[in-house]
């Protein structure tokens, strides 16, 4: 027998438990289907934005004490630093702290408010194909469900993104602006592989032979030890394992070879232009809602994902048009123009490194730090830094 829901949620990373979350807050029968058992791990820096700690607020009713009880909160730093082969080029203090959350926790608390509100949480179940006409969904061992909407919110690689066709997903075009990512948490030591120094404040690292073109190093506080990282578009066809070899050496890392590497796709400059269709919507990564210039993608799983429950809440009553017209409704007002002007400051600030070594990104980040750190944050737009507030849409306090 086929199972039935309102709302199948395929994925319950921020993204899906967002929108379980919404959903389930309003009394829908929810299933939240995820291929791991949270606790599970996940590769990510773990820097959440002043906007994402509001977004827990709004989404989750969560608070920054929830987070530091349950929800892997580890560290705070209002301090930054910008760094050109491990040289500063400029330190500074936000208004607000970064924080830093250990995603397992993080996620595994996300996808628990979704479950106190009544989402059937479906651990250890794969999807493997969903039918946007018929709200089908067909998991690993041949066990299907059916809703009248599906969220697709399984990640850089989802599954679920295939059944938008053709028109919704170019294959070719998502793998061009894919960027590959690469992440060690190392242990603080002088031995080979450790890490030489404490870490407490942020460092990104731009420009070089020693960060990927077309992207930028990391380093982070992280709750064990340091997590160094890059990232960079793949379709600059760079050897990312040695650049992140480089990376380690230049931060004086002793005897990076040994050091286990591990990657993954971060969705970098290719946010879907159709991410609905049918009864189906795709959030998260797996629309490719990631910030295209730092990479944020925390926030933007999470407001995605609560922008497509507030479209299925509409939807619900007035179909599946009202709901994609919705859906792109909210994205329009909130994130595409942030992506797009994202998007233009990073192609000036790459060109200008390429081209131009360090002295124009010194210029840029020392003219206004503060604005920029705001920016940064979601209190400025990356549209000429001008003020701005989000927009939430039904559901969503
Ligand atoms: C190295 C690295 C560092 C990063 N650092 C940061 C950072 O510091 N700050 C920040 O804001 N962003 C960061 N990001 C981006 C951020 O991690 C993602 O944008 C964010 O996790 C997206 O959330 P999501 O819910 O869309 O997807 P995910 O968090 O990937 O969750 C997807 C969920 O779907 C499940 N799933 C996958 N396939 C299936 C399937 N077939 N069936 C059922 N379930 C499935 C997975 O198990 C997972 O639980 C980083 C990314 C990388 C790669």
């Amino acid at each position: 027998m086929v199972k039935r829901y309102d709302v199948i949620v395929a994925g319950a990373g921020p993204a899906g438990a967002a929108a379980g979350a919404v959903l389930a807050g309003r009394g829908l029968s929810v299933a939240l289907v995820d291929r791991a058992t949270h606790p599970r791990p996940k590769l990510c820096g773990g820097l959440l934005t002043a906007k994402s700690v509001d977004a827990l607020a709004r989404v989750f009713g969560l608070s920054l004490a929830d987070l530091a009880a349950r929800g892997g909160l580890f560290h705070e730093s209002p301090q930054y630093l910008f760094l050109h082969q491990n040289r500063e080029l400029l330190g500074g203090a936000a208004a607000e702290p970064f924080r830093f959350v250990d995603r397992p926790a993080f996620d595994a608390l996300l996808a628990g408010v979704a479950v106190a509100r009544g989402a059937e949480l479906l651990c250890g179940r794969a999807v493997e194909a969903c039918d946007a006409a018929s709200g089908l969904v067909r998991l690993r061992g041949g066990e299907e469900l059916s809703a009248s909407f599906v969220i697709g919110a399984d990640g850089a690689n989802s599954v679920v993104r295939r059944a938008l066709g053709p028109e919704g997903y170019d294959r070719a075009a998502w793998r061009r602006d894919l960027a590959a990512a690469i992440e060690v948490e190392l242990p603080v030591g002088g031995g080979p592989g450790q890490f030489p120094r404490a870490v407490s404040v942020p460092e990104l690292h731009v420009g070089g032979a020693s960060v990927p073109r077309a992207g930028y190093g990391w380093v982070f506080p992280g709750p064990r030890g340091p997590k160094v990282g890059i990232c960079g578009l793949r379709r600059s066809d760079q050897d990312f394992g040695a650049i992140m070899l480089r990376f380690l050496r230049l931060l004086g890392v002793p005897e990076p070879e040994g050091v286990a590497l591990h990657g993954h796709p971060l969705p970098y400059g290719n946010a879907l232009a159709r991410p609905a269709r049918g009864r189906l919507l795709l959030a998260g990564d797996a629309g490719g809602f990631v910030e295209p210039l730092f990479g944020e993608g925390i926030f933007y799983a999470m407001a995605t994902g609560a922008h497509a429950a507030s479209a299925v809440l509409g939807g619900l009553r007035s179909g599946e048009e009202a709901c994609a017209v919705e859906y792109e409704r909210l994205l329009a007002r909130t994130v595409r123009p942030e992506f797009v002007w994202s998007n233009r400051l990073r192609w000036c600030l790459f060109w200008a490194m390429r081209h131009m070594g360090a002295g124009p990104i010194r210029g840029f980040v020392k003219s206004a730090p503060a604005a920029l750190a705001e920016m940064v944050h979601g209190g400025r737009s990356f549209r000429l830094l001008r003020r701005k507030a989000w927009e939430w849409g039904e559901g969503v306090g």
